[in-house]
């Protein structure tokens, strides 16, 4: 057995197996000294497959990428197929979906880390799995930073989540130096402008919309400095999980089916979103939404949905560090079941029907049988009592011992027996014929005990022929010995105790009973006289039955039991049986005791080691870690994830210059300065960059490379992470549309102008074009900030593609602040007008432009009239209306001027076809209608 624990150990050193399974197997060892107790998980019950089950769902923000494993579960008719029809309730902006779920408005709802302080401060909620195994919440920087000494001084602004107020905590800067907290006004101009220096976002939002704005950011990002959070959990009320944990069940599994949906379909779920939802976030925006979260619902080898319940802790434990909570809270935190077990589904109707007929169930007296069930203080305690005290638990209502019945009720009746539990029976006591035996729960070696140097140790058990041995009356070893030792002579005893004295007193030669009671029997009455003089004869396997006459509870007790999982189990028992090594027990013990500490240790040290390491796994290959090292820019370490997203082995990795993973696209120069800021300068550096894979196809990522220094400040290594964002550039190279307004973007303007030409020549119709520019823009900008000169971008824009929405028009964002159209109008004259109208409809909504010379915001148009045998070529009609819009801006703005291109009347006598064409210019509106030209 050792020597299988150390060989797995050594193992490990040399290649890391998923510490997961590692762990499980040292734990395993652990258990399999004594305990090795066989619960076959039973299958759970089908569901009926009657009419949908109705469940609601609170969201807590609008729709979005953030819930794609819900709508990827609609759409894939997982819910259906889990017999639910389940409803997303929008958010709207005073909804608290933890007042919903605990109202039972709703039966789901979605939340953040701080539901878990809520728990604690008292809310009967259950988390029923997380979307993202990390809070996507960062905080912005306007340049990068190497420590958190950076934060001295600042002012931070964010909406006081735990993850950022530790990252905060975690600074440890002097009291004087701490940074300023602001509460988060939403507007992400505070940052840009410099108002502050750290700002709250997500990192599946505001960093994209910097980015369109061309403004400069760096990341700092809480779980790089082992920050722990969750993020879009899914809880529902301790009521209903109790009351409906099948239903809770089917759908938490078919959410998680969902998010493995979603993550592999992007661009399906998006659609089925923006068609079935009001969407107010372009369809690139969501796919880059998309492509940000990915990595956190699925993070290396997390089961999707995964909650941890150390990890749980943690949050609680630095909640109290934070005064969030209280001490008693956080106390009361730890005992409480926060997360919900879908393994409590157990029970199906006729079960719960049962639970809920009784106040209680009645449980044999075992009394006086340390450390299994013995009285202390009045109290009773032990093992059993632990184990039934679990099932208490699962079942929701109290187990009562027998003697501990008032006399009035306890009075015998043969009705009673059958709803009797007997909470450990060994098989070999039971009468087959009368009782139902759960699957075996404790299970521990038989030993016999007798006085050091009475004999050897005994391989044989026939060598006692004739000897006598005290067991306890109508115990496992009585049944045994007599049934296998027929030669043996037995001494009945009550008690341990007992036998123990009769050993002394040498009426017996040794007692026989299982080793963990011996071992506290000898404990409690000091006995240092004794010895283990054989073992491995048999074993004790505990059950707990019921008579054959009442199936349904034995079935009750017999499901419970299997809820109860290995760490509760491996706590229970170290608890009872860790008290052996204060006794020098000679021989057996002084082989077994260091046995039992050292797998006792390793046990401990492997799930620490496993939690730090899995910790830390989960970051770096979250993002595709390298660590380099600085004076060759060699590679000297490297994550599986970067092994699989780069395509070459982590051995070809090693030692590989890293350079030869960047695209040669990337100038000499800006290599140059990469190497200068991070290898010379120290500083961590961030941009997107093209790569290349292992066979040459070139891919975008977002680099961050963080130098970290020795004592002398020589940057000696340089940890590289990056996120993949070839989706997003993908996605951008085949969009059509502007992502601010959604009108056509400028690519598009390219391809469909040249089409839109040809198309009118050979269908014979003219074609008018409109180039469009906002007055004094800037000052709405510098006067209002960015985000609402955005707004007004998007407002005026959807008045544009208002006026005109015909099935051939085309209404194009050319540039920042520029518009073109495409259209077709019969006459100049109801084009002229169309277009006055326009004029007069932005005025009209009066935006606000204070520092403009009306107050408000006006429009200025160029526009070119033409017949469909005078059309110009693209670059033509480009050089007309841009000269027109200049010419309507010198005239005063807030205009429109005009050029028409027509068949010249006299044509005939005209050879060229540009002489085809005559021209007219209109310097205005009024101009035009003056005109006698219609
Ligand atoms: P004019 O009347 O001469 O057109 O004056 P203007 O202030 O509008 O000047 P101009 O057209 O040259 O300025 C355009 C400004 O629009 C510059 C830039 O800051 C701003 N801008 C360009 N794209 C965007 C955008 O996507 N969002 C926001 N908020 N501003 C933009
Ligand atoms: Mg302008
Ligand atoms: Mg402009």
């Amino acid at each position: 057995m050792l020597g299988f624990l150390l060989k797995t150990i050594t193992a490990k050193k040399v290649k890391r197996p998923p510490l997961n399974n590692f762990s499980k197997a040292g734990l395993f060892a652990l258990f399999t000294i004594f305990v090795l107790a066989n619960f076959s998980a039973r299958a759970d019950q089908q569901p009926k497959p009657n009419a949908l089950q109705s469940v609601k769902v609170q969201l807590n923000w609008h729709h979005q990428y953030q819930f794609a494993g819900f709508y990827a579960a609609l759409q894939q008719g997982y819910y259906h197929q889990a017999g639910l029809k389940v409803e997303l309730l929008p958010w709207r902006n005073n909804i608290n979906p933890l007042d919903e779920v605990t109202s039972g408005r709703a039966d789901f709802g979605v939340g953040v880390s701080s539901l878990i302080t809520d728990f604690a401060k008292g809310s009967d909620i259950r988390l029923v799995m997380s979307a993202f195994q990390y809070s996507p919440l960062v905080l912005l920087s306007h340049k990068p930073i190497s420590s958190l000494d950076a934060l001295a001084n600042t002012v931070v602004m964010h909406n006081g989540s735990i993850q950022i107020r530790m990252l905060l905590a975690k600074s440890g800067l002097a009291p004087n130096l701490q940074p300023r907290e602001i509460s988060s006004s939403g507007d992400l101009n505070d940052f840009i402008s410099g108002k502050v220096d750290f700002y709250g976002a997500y990192l599946s939002n505001e960093p994209y919309q910097l980015e369109k704005l061309g403004v400069d950011y760096a990341i700092l990002d809480p779980k790089n400095y082992g920050i722990q959070s969750y993020s879009g959990l899914i809880f529902t009320s301790g009521q209903l999980a109790t009351k409906d944990p099948v239903m809770v069940k089917k759908f938490r599994d078919a959410t998680i089916r969902g998010w493995a949906f979603a993550i592999k379909n992007p661009v399906e779920v998006t659609n089925y979103i923006v068609q079935n939802y009001p969407v107010n976030k372009s369809v690139t925006a969501l796919i880059r939404e998309a492509s940000a979260l990915k990595q956190y619902v699925q993070v290396g080898n997390i089961p999707i949905g995964d909650i941890d319940q150390p990890k749980i802790n943690e949050i609680l434990s630095t909640a109290q560090k934070l005064k969030l909570i209280t001490p008693k809270e956080y106390q009361l935190a730890l005992s409480k079941p926060i997360i919900f077990k879908p393994s409590s589904s157990v029970f199906n109707e006729e079960e719960l029907a049962y639970i809920r007929a009784h106040k209680h169930f009645l449980v044999a007296d075992l009394i006086d049988y340390p450390p299994f069930q013995f009285q202390q203080s009045n109290v009773t305690q032990g093992l059993i009592q632990d184990y039934l005290g679990k099932i208490e638990k699962i079942i929701g209502i109290p187990l009562v011992n027998q003697s501990s019945l008032p006399s009035s009720l306890a009075s015998d009746s043969t009705a009673k027996e059958n709803n009797v539990i007997y909470p450990a029976m060994t098989a070999i006591q039971a009468n087959q014929e009368s009782y139902l035996l759960s699957d075996a729960y404790l299970n521990f070696p038989m030993v016999l005990m007798g006085l050091n140097n009475s004999a050897g140790f005994i391989q044989d058990l026939h060598l006692l022929n004739g000897y006598t041995i005290a067991v306890r009356k109508n115990s496992f070893p009585h049944r045994y010995l007599h049934f296998h030792y027929p030669y043996i002579k037995l001494l009945l005893v009550d008690s341990i105790e007992d036998g123990l004295v009769q050993v002394q007193l040498h009426k017996a030669f040794a007692i026989a009973d299982n080793l963990p009671a011996l071992n506290y029997a000898l404990n409690a009455f000091g006995y240092t006289n004794m010895q283990v003089i054989a073992q491995g004869i048999a074993d004790f396997r505990f059950s707990m039955a019921t008579t054959k006459e009442n199936p349904i509870l034995f079935s009750i007790i017999n499901k419970a039991l299997s809820q109860i999982d290995q760490s509760t189990r491996q706590e229970i028992y170290l608890k009872w049986l860790s008290q052996s090594n204060e006794f020098n027990y000679q021989r057996f013990w002084q082989v077994l005791t260091p046995l039992v500490i050292l797998l006792a240790f390793m046990a401990l040290l492997l799930a620490f080691n496993y939690r730090k390491q899995r910790y830390l796994s989960q970051i770096y290959e979250l993002s595709y870690a390298n660590m380099i090292d600085a004076k060759s820019m060699k590679i000297n370490w490297t994550s599986d994830a970067f092994s699989k997203l780069s395509g070459y082995s982590k051995k070809e990795l090693l030692n590989m210059p890293y350079l030869n993973l960047a695209s040669d696209k990337i100038p000499h120069a800006q290599i140059n300065e990469i190497y200068r800021q991070v290898i010379e300068k120290g500083k961590t550096w961030t941009g997107e960059i093209a790569a290349v894979r292992k066979d040459g196809e070139e891919y975008w990522v977002e680099l961050t490379l963080m130098p970290s220094r020795n004592i002398f400040g020589k940057v000696t290594s340089v940890l590289a992470t990056r996120v993949d964002i070839s989706d997003r550039k993908k996605v951008e190279a085949i969009s059509i549309t502007d992502e601010l307004t959604g009108l056509y973007n400028r690519r598009h303007f390219d391809d469909c102008l040249p089409n839109e030409l040809k198309r009118a020549s050979r269908e014979e119709h003219g074609l008018c074009f409109v180039m469009l520019d906002l007055d004094y823009f800037k000052k709405i900008n510098d006067d209002y900030g960015h985000q609402i000169g955005d707004e007004v971008l998007i407002e005026i824009a959807t008045s544009i593609n208002a006026y005109f929405n015909r099935a051939n028009d085309f209404v194009f964002r050319i540039g920042g602040e520029e518009f073109f159209i495409i259209t077709h109008f019969e006459k100049l004259r109801a084009f002229a007008v169309h277009l006055n109208n326009l004029l007069e409809s932005v005025r009209c909504q009066k935006i606000e432009n204070k520092n403009a010379p009306l107050g408000y915001l006006t429009i200025s148009i160029g526009a070119l009239y033409c017949s469909h045998d005078c059309l110009p070529n693209p670059q033509k009609i480009l050089r007309y209306t841009d000269d027109l819009l200049y010419l309507s801006k010198k005239n005063g703005r807030n205009r429109s001027s005009f050029k028409v291109l027509q068949k010249a009347l006299n044509s005939e006598t005209k050879p060229t076809k540009e002489m085809l064409c005559e021209q007219y210019d209109f310097e205005s509106f009024e101009d035009l209608m003056d005109s006698s030209y219609t």
